[in-house]
């Protein structure tokens, strides 16, 4: 499978040809949203002393606010027993994915940080560019794969409510035609890649995105409120190459309700 190869590292920096390698540049500048991403996301606290891992040391106090410690990033549990979409997606496949892929990108995205940290220490920024193509792949598949985990759920399915299912219809004339939209962009984006239901609040409307790899080919400021994963690691152990069906699934399982807290707090 071809995305495989960077899942234990989280990086495959060796493997980018050179349009890839510019095309990850620019798209780190328009990954999602590391912060406002998901309440997943955020960085637990650094623990109180490992030794080699000097790079989560709180930061000194902003002068006149509050003190703000970047911790590590960790996994965060699924929200529901591996089995739990079993109908869809088996536990074997969950298992794979989350315990050793997205874990995979929390490794790289601590790694990313630590060693850009030791840059700055260092006063040597002589791979700076392959370390922030590594903060951007590591750190957006870190967010997606956490709002993945949300996005479904085996109570899913059905039609969103309220707020979000009036936006959905402003911003895309109804929710059918949302549907297909994101099921069409999905289904074509490029090799691994993911489709996202973002609010991008400068228009102040929702807009799908079909992200390749994780930080390409997306809007610089908008917010996901709910993913799909088309990395074949997702879906292949069942669906092979199936891609399609295994997003027509999707909606089976989709989480609106967990989708519509994120667009309420927005
Ligand atoms: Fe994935």
């Amino acid at each position: 499978m071809s995305d495989e190869i960077d899942q234990q590292s989280g990086v495959r920096e060796e493997n980018l040809d050179r349009r890839k390698v510019l095309g990850l540049m620019a798209g780190a500048a328009i990954g999602v949203p590391l912060i406002a991403a998901t309440d997943a996301l955020a960085a637990s606290p650094a623990p109180a002393s490992k030794g080699k891992e000097k790079d989560a040391s709180p930061a000194p106090a902003a002068s006149g606010g509050a003190t703000i410690a970047p911790g590590e990033y960790t996994l965060p549990p699924l929200p529901y027993p591996k089995n739990a979409l079993d109908g869809y997606l088996s536990a074997e496949i969950l298992e794979i994915h989350h315990d050793i892929h997205h874990a995979g990108y929390v490794r790289g995205l601590n790694k990313a940080i630590a060693d850009l940290a030791a840059a700055r220490e260092k006063g040597d920024f002589s791979n700076v560019k392959a370390l922030e193509r590594s903060l951007a792949f590591n750190g957006s598949g870190h967010v997606l794969h956490s709002l993945y985990w949300n996005s479904m759920s085996p109570k899913g399915g059905g039609e969103p409510k309220g707020a979000l299912k009036k936006a959905i219809e402003s911003s895309f004339g109804s929710v059918d035609a949302f549907r297909k939209h994101f099921a069409a962009a999905t289904k074509a984006a490029e090799a691994s890649a993911w489709g996202v239901l973002a609010y991008e609040p400068l228009g102040k409307r929702l807009v799908v995105i079909a992200a390749e790899d994780h930080q390409n080919m997306s809007v610089q400021g908008a917010v996901p409120l709910l993913c799909c994963d088309v990395w074949e690691h997702a879906y292949y152990l069942r669906y092979k190459s199936n891609r399609a069906s295994y997003v027509d699934g999707f909606f089976d399982v989709i989480n609106w309700d967990y989708a519509s807290e994120r667009f309420a707090k927005i």
